[in-house]
């Protein structure tokens, strides 16, 4: 798609103090400092965050404009390059990260690379937080922040930004369990005879039960619909289990199960999740990705939680965003994914949608799996 005439192209955006989701013309970006490299947008994931902003209770424009691009899933392939560029060249695919950092000296994450785990909270995100994102048809960004794709991932590779959500998780479920003699035995996959429960069959959660499977956990997925539904096909048929929680109750589901050692959070919804939090074994770690809407308080079994806690051992890890070594994981486990699992990696995109549809894609129900936008190619 070639840029409109006067130096704008097409974008998806919100502009939040009229309450308006829109297609916009919005400046075409050019290089303008030499590690910087320009991007033809070929495909942008759609996420809760994307349609959460568009409830305008979430997410700010840059300062000086009225609207924020919207998209942070993006998958892109590289038209020119600054020429201190060093990593990149024209045609390359590149998948961008998220998350920049924030201004100050103090701050030791983002000082070193790691604004995932920002102090001050002035960080950005681009097409979240004060800088704008990919749903439109170039963007120019510092090769730092791009990660090189191999070709034959082209066609799923716009899932490798949700993909990181677990590859986070999981880095810093290796870290806090090196409190345990977690090490696996010599040629034994990490999570061999361990058992992980996903919560929520989104695409964090499915993708996360991916990359649980590969590393040899004994896999389980607790939704919410009942099968059969394509959700609990998919997760059927990478060899973990998918369970209802309409159907199956939370004790039966633990006798299913067995002892626990992690549960993924990736459902959002704080009523089960604190549910499934008396069922965490001993020595288990449980893992929150999901981020809810604020919502009227629920009551909790704080102290049976507290004591299950203490007694039990167990760590709570809250995650958010990722890191330049999740991105490359997630770029490697894609891989492993498409040799292992070709069709069910396939059907975790369920739809392909222009630009234009964003109406229908971003304010309308949300259905299927992982929705898209495919946008230059
Ligand atoms: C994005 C993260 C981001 C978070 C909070 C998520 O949807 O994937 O990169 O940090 O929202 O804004």
């Amino acid at each position: 798609m070639a840029p409109m005439n006067n130096g704008t192209m097409k974008a998806v955006g919100v502009l939040p103090e009229k309450k308006e989701v829109a297609l916009l013309q919005h400046p075409t970006p050019h290089i303008t400092a030499p590690t910087e490299v320009k991007v033809r947008t070929l495909e942008v994931g759609i996420c809760g965050t994307d349609r959460e902003i568009c409830t305008f209770a979430y997410g700010w424009p840059p300062t000086d404009s009225e609207y924020l691009v919207l998209g942070h899933e993006a998958l892109g392939e590289v038209i020119e390059v600054g020429p201190r560029v060093t990593t990149f060249k024209p045609g390359d695919l590149v998948v961008p990260t998220v998350r920049r950092p924030c201004p100050h000296a103090h701050c030791i994450s983002c000082r070193d690379g790691r604004q995932d785990f920002c102090f001050t909270g002035d960080f950005t995100e681009r097409g979240i937080n004060s800088v704008h994102g990919y749903m439109t048809e170039f963007f120019v960004e510092d090769e730092a922040y791009l990660n090189a794709v191999p070709p034959g991932l082209k066609d799923v590779a716009v899932l490798v930004e949700p993909l990181t959500v677990a590859e986070k998780a999981l880095a810093q479920l290796w870290q806090v369990q090196r409190r345990l003699n977690w090490a696996p035995g010599n040629g034994d996959l990490p999570g061999a005879g361990k058992t992980a429960v996903v919560l929520g069959a989104g695409p964090v959660g499915i993708l996360g039960a991916m990359a649980l499977m590969v590393r040899g956990f004994r896999t389980w997925v607790y939704n919410r619909s009942p099968e059969p539904n394509p959700k609990a096909d998919l997760v059927n048929s990478i060899g973990a289990k998918y369970v209802s929680f309409e159907k199956v109750p939370l004790a039966e589901f633990a006798k299913m199960t067995g002892p626990i050692d992690v549960v993924y959070e990736a459902v959002g919804v704080a009523k089960i999740t604190f549910e499934v939090m008396k069922i965490l074994g001993l020595n288990g770690a449980f893992i929150f990705t999901g981020i809810p809407p604020e919502k009227p308080a629920i009551p909790v079994e704080a102290d049976t939680l507290m004591r299950r806690i203490v007694l039990m051992n167990q760590a709570i890890i809250g995650t958010v965003n990722a890191d330049r070594t999740a991105f490359e994981d997630a770029i490697r486990d894609l891989g492993l994914f498409q040799r292992r699992w070709p069709d069910s990696l396939r059907k975790v995109i369920s739809g392909r949608h222009p630009l234009e549809n964003y109406r229908e894609v971003l304010l309308g129900k949300a259905t299927g799996i992982k929705q898209v936008f495919t946008i230059g190619g």
